[in-house]
């Protein structure tokens, strides 16, 4: 099975409602419980052969620079890349929860800027159409967290995709090296 050619749309409209108002930031959390959910029930990777629409943007931009592609590095397929991208997706994600507690603690102040790779702030504040004020400080918060790690992961996976096979990130991809994990132990 393949993934649907006009999927991207969805990873497009993901970023683009964030200028709307960064709270649908949130939407993403969908994306991340939907692998998992069909990964359980088929015991299979669903998502990833038919229905991923990050997989659907890294193929149509890949496609256009295919020409000029490189074979994907051996360290990505048979090395520790993706141990050491599961690492930083468990790191990332223990961050968003620790710190977004903190935000609903009243110990911290609420982030409400973007970060690339966790740590580095992009300046400047994100165009919002829309305010929505009723929104608890941490669920702000937490929507700037989740948003930079979308952005970050989804940023990496594109440019993988230029300068190699456009599906490079799905090597490294925690999403996969988790789904082939449960898998591999399944079979057992
Ligand atoms: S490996 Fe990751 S990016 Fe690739 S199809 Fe699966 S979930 Fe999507």
């Amino acid at each position: 099975m393949k993934n649907h050619k006009l999927l991207f749309i969805f990873t497009l409209l993901y970023f683009g409602l964030g200028f709307l108002n960064i709270h649908f930031a949130l939407l993403g959390l969908i994306c991340m419980a939907l692998p998992l959910i069909l990964l359980f029930k088929d015991k299979k990777k669903t998502w990833c052969q038919g229905y991923c629409p990050r997989a659907s943007l890294y193929t149509k931009c890949g496609k256009t620079t295919s020409k000029f592609s490189r074979k994907t590095p051996s360290f990505f397929i048979k090395g520790n890349m993706k141990w050491i991208m599961l690492g930083y997706f468990i790191v990332s994600l223990s961050i968003i929860i620790i710190s977004t507690v903190k935000v609903y603690s009243g110990a911290n102040q609420p982030m409400t800027y973007l970060r690339f790779l966790i740590a580095i702030p992009i300046k400047g504040e994100m165009p919002q159409l829309f305010h929505m004020d009723y929104f608890a400080p941490w669920i702000t918060h937490l929507s700037y967290r989740f948003y930079s790690m979308m952005m970050t992961t989804t940023t990496l996976g594109l440019v993988l995709a230029l300068f190699y096979k456009p599906r490079t990130w799905c090597t490294i991809c925690p999403i996969a090296t988790i789904s082939d994990s449960y898998i591999k132990s399944t079979k057992k």
